[in-house]
């Protein structure tokens, strides 16, 4: 019996030591397993917070979008004949922001609106001041008595550049007349009372410079890809960008009362097209302006904060002790304006090209106080005149330029 007893308890501690064996190297390898899927988790986790925790460098907000699409709900804004202004402007406000996130998933955009609703000017702009948004994007499309009227063209805030830029905000100012206590909430404001406008006289800030750019950049876009007649770039009194605190502009994507214009701003392929010209445009401000400060909107002003993308390094070795020449630029156009054309208004300016667009400046100076003034006397003429440098004959960042100023002043 104790022999039987033996043989048993021995095979039996052969079998508990090869279930040890054999456990030990499950554990083993789960163990090893274990590892390694904490390191993919990690690696994981590290690679989706690297966006957010760029753009949150040093606890700043990140590059904050506000999308506007214009009308809603019971307002449908313009109508065409097969189209309404607020899905247009609803479908080209949806591609604009996927064409945004993808881009640029670091930045945050808001929508004033994501579904078919109405919401009132003051508080589509308090949406972006609340948020303390860098820039607001408003979408809407245009109308006219005149069906000839056609083409797209891009808003910045102003006393109205046109009496056809007057009449586009009038027009749009004009949904506030059926928002409840629209007396008491915009102060008296009448959307069809000239009188009303003087208010958008006085207006004068950075932001201005900073949305004319903008909207230069936007407006080349949208003619580039969609070949819609350009309308070039405006000011007027819209409201909605008059209760924005930050760079904002608004974008008449064609007019729906014109048939051809229509045909595209109501298609797929057509709002696809227009999409990426506002986008393309959004990019290039981007780059300028966004992206190597991350968010606050005070920053802009601080001409001397320098650019960190390694592009723009580039230019900095490229053209090192070279110094920046100064222009004023005044207009754009899509081809080559005769030296007597109605639109340069007598001033005898010169042009250079970019991505085929024809880009008409005025002065020349090393001075950048000096182009300043220049750029003041031109401001009567034309509103949206902004200063743009030049290095080597080739078109420089202008920070860049203005710091390179200031420092051979030093
Ligand atoms: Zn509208």
């Amino acid at each position: 019996m104790p022999f039987v007893i033996n043989a048993v308890l021995l095979q039996k501690i052969r079998r508990f030591a090869l279930f040890c064996k054999q456990a030990r190297g499950v554990r083993l390898f789960m163990k090893y397993l274990f590892h390694n899927l904490r390191i993919l988790f990690l690696f994981l986790l590290l690679v989706m917070a690297i966006p957010q925790a760029m753009a949150q460098k040093s606890g700043k907000k990140p590059f904050t979008v506000v999308i506007d699409p214009g009308h809603g709900g019971v307002d449908p804004g313009a109508l065409g004949r097969k189209s309404k202004e607020k899905d247009i402007n609803m479908n080209v406000s949806k591609l604009l922001a996927e064409m945004i996130k993808e881009k640029y998933p670091e930045i945050k955009i808001i929508f004033t609106r994501t579904t078919d609703v109405k919401i009132p000017l003051v508080k589509r702009a308090s949406i972006a001041n609340d948020a303390n948004a860098d820039l607001f994007i408003s979408i809407h499309s245009n109308a006219s008595k005149s069906r000839k009227a056609n083409g797209c063209e891009t808003f910045t805030l102003g006393a109205g550049s046109s009496a056809e830029a007057k009449a586009a905000a009038m027009y749009e100012n004009e949904v506030i007349l059926s928002e409840d206590n629209f007396e008491e909430v915009y102060k008296g404001f009448d959307p069809r009372s000239s009188e009303s406008y003087i208010i958008f006289e006085l207006i004068r800030s950075h932001d201005m410079e900073l949305s004319a750019e903008l909207a230069q950049l936007v407006q080349e876009g949208m003619v580039g890809n969609s070949k819609l007649h350009n309308r070039g770039v405006a000011s007027a009194g819209f409201l909605v960008l008059h209760r924005t605190v930050m760079p904002s502009i608004l974008v008449e994507l064609g007019f729906i009362t014109n048939s051809n214009d229509e045909a595209v701003i109501a298609s797929k392929n057509g709002q696809k097209k227009l999409a990426k010209g506002i986008f393309e445009g959004f990019e290039k401000y981007y780059e300028r302006y966004g992206k190597p400060r991350g968010g606050n909107v005070k920053d802009r002003d601080n001409k001397s904060v320098k650019p960190k993308t390694p592009q723009k390094k580039k230019t900095v070795t490229a053209t090192k002790g070279k110094k920046p020449v100064f222009k004023v630029q005044i207009l754009t156009s899509n081809r080559k304006l005769a030296k007597n054309d109605k639109k340069l208004k007598g001033v005898k300016a010169e042009y250079y090209t970019e991505n085929g667009v024809y880009k008409y400046t005025y002065g020349n100076s090393k001075d950048y106080n000096e182009i300043q003034r220049i750029k003041k006397q031109l401001t009567a003429k034309f509103k949206e005149a902004f200063i743009v440098a030049f290095i080597d004959g080739k078109k420089a960042d202008i920070n860049e330029a203005i710091r390179i100023y200031k420092e051979s002043k030093k």
